[in-house]
């Protein structure tokens, strides 16, 4: 009796430790790797390509392949982009380790290194102590060439994610600095932000670069002369624009340098017997996703997906040893097809219409009337011509709503303060952006049929899309850190 009552306590105490445990271990195993990540098939990931749509999800994608059906025909028929017809498709999640809605920093941590952390942090744990080490950083050691190719600003939170370990995204030019020491063979895009630091009273980040060995051009002259075999290369688009990035796609002027001529020569510089490992970003999809630019959006995923079309030209040269993954780190603004304006149609044929950016916009129309135009003179009917080339927006054929809600946001814009002083929905109606711009772009993808529910991030999952060597691991829905064992498991390297 008393020997029966002592195996049934102990029974109960390990059944109590089995279940108490279970969702714990569970956790763990979905957290770190787990599903359908080892490779079973021959071969090896000898040339693999990394693209990240930052801010990219669905909506972005399909924005783009629908406004290309639009522009061509009435037909319903959906033109698709060429990287959604890779043979392999997956579902990746985006939390971090301390929100639903992640931020760059935290999602390009878990992309390259496998390991999730805070919003605003960079390739080190929630304690801001221990550091990360990265698939670029692996794919070096195993003696493949390095290249890092961004939109942004090289410095930013997502290209620094494979390469820099800062406990915050803002140390832009501690960043710096480690893309200088940094041994990776390829940056090209978008500018060195704060390279002399915020206060511009540190070394020239560009300087030590040069030290390293590292060949600085900002020239598209000095691009095209770039020749395999050169040694390290930090190249810089001619012409910047907001913060320093490259040009919108849609303001990107004839013969400026795109994200796909980068891409094509990272591509020729980076080619060596042991391969290379490429990360390629889309960064101002995200950008023009917060200042809710439907258009701006659309044109930089179309160019996202030129650039990726040079990484399966060198696919089709090389079948069996080259692996391209296209992904995103979050949805940026809550983007959607369908407005309640427009219920179950959309016009994407008027987004074709526009010519500017929110950017540009700002920078050549926007600001110049308000330097040469007192407040009190301000009228609404100066800037509609303009209005009408940037946006294709008919002024006159609004809605009343629509042409209160353009009137009131000039006036914000203009600074009435009478209109100023019941702000206290600033940010709703307007994020941080000019009122008068923000709200033509709202406005004018209403009528599109393509509603924003927000100015920052969404908690939504990105898709995954994969072809060449074991892209097919890439299928089915995983965390965004198993997208760094995927990645270790196609090019064989160890990873821990
Ligand atoms: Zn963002």
């Amino acid at each position: 009796m008393k020997t029966q009552m002592k195996s049934k306590i102990v029974f109960l105490l390990m059944l109590f430790l089995v279940v108490s445990f279970q969702p714990l271990f569970a956790k763990a195993a979905a957290e770190t790797n787990s599903q359908n990540n080892t490779v079973t098939g021959e071969g090896q990931a000898k040339y693999v390509f990394l693209f990240i749509g930052d801010g990219m999800a669905m909506s972005q994608i399909t924005s783009a392949e629908v406004f290309s059906t639009a522009r061509a025909s009435k037909d319903i028929d959906v033109t698709r982009l060429g990287f959604t017809k890779f043979p392999t498709a997956g579902l990746t999640t985006t939390h971090d380790a301390g929100t639903f809605i992640t931020d760059s920093a935290s999602a390009g941590t878990a992309i390259a290194s496998g390991k999730k952390t805070l919003s605003g942090v960079i390739n080190m744990d929630v304690n801001r102590t221990q550091k990360f080490k990265t698939i670029a950083e692996y794919a070096k050691e195993a003696g493949k060439k390095v290249g890092i190719v961004s939109t942004v600003t090289l410095n930013h939170a997502t290209p620094a994610s494979f390469y820099s370990k800062v406990p915050s995204r803002g140390d832009m030019y501690d960043i710096a600095v480690q893309l200088a020491n940094s041994n990776f063979d390829y940056y090209a895009g978008g500018s060195i932000d704060q390279r002399t630091g915020k206060n511009k009273d540190q070394k020239d980040a560009v300087e030590i670069a040069k030290e390293n060995g590292f060949t600085y051009i900002d020239t598209k002259a000095g691009f095209d002369g770039l020749k395999a075999g050169g040694g390290k290369v930090i190249a810089i688009s001619e012409r910047l624009q907001d913060s320093g990035s490259m040009p919108y796609s849609i303001d990107r002027e004839r013969g400026e340098l795109s994200l796909a001529d980068f891409t094509k020569k990272g591509i020729e510089l980076l080619d060596n017997p042991n391969g290379f490992f490429m990360m390629v970003e889309g960064g101002k999809i995200d950008w023009a996703g917060h200042a809710n630019d439907a258009g701006a959006v659309i044109h930089d995923v179309l160019a996202f997906d030129e650039a990726i079309k040079t990484a399966v030209e060198f696919a089709q040269k090389h079948p069996a040893e080259t692996l391209i993954v296209v992904t995103g780190d979050h949805e940026t603004g809550g983007m959607a097809i369908g407005f309640a304006g427009t219920q179950y149609d959309t016009f994407f044929d008027k987004i074709a219409l526009q010519t500017r950016s929110f950017v540009a916009f700002d920078e050549e129309v926007l600001k110049p009337y308000k330097e040469n135009t007192p407040a009190a003179n301000a009228k609404l009917a100066d800037l509609i011509p303009a209005i009408k080339e940037s946006f294709g927006i008919d002024f006159n054929s609004l809605t009343n709503v629509q042409k209160e809600q353009v009137e009131f946001a000039f006036q914000r814009s203009m600074g009435n303060e009478q209109i100023r002083s019941f702000a206290e929905d600033q940010y709703l109606l307007y994020g941080g952006y000019e009122p008068l711009t923000v709200k033509l772009t709202q406005v004018m993808n209403q009528t599109a049929g393509i509603g924003w529910t927000s100015y920052a991030h969404t908690g939504v999952p990105v898709s995954t899309f994969a072809s060449g060597v074991h892209g097919e691991i890439f299928g089915s829905y995983y965390d965004n850190t198993d997208i760094f064992f995927k990645l270790a498991g196609a090019m064989n390297l160890k990873v821990n």
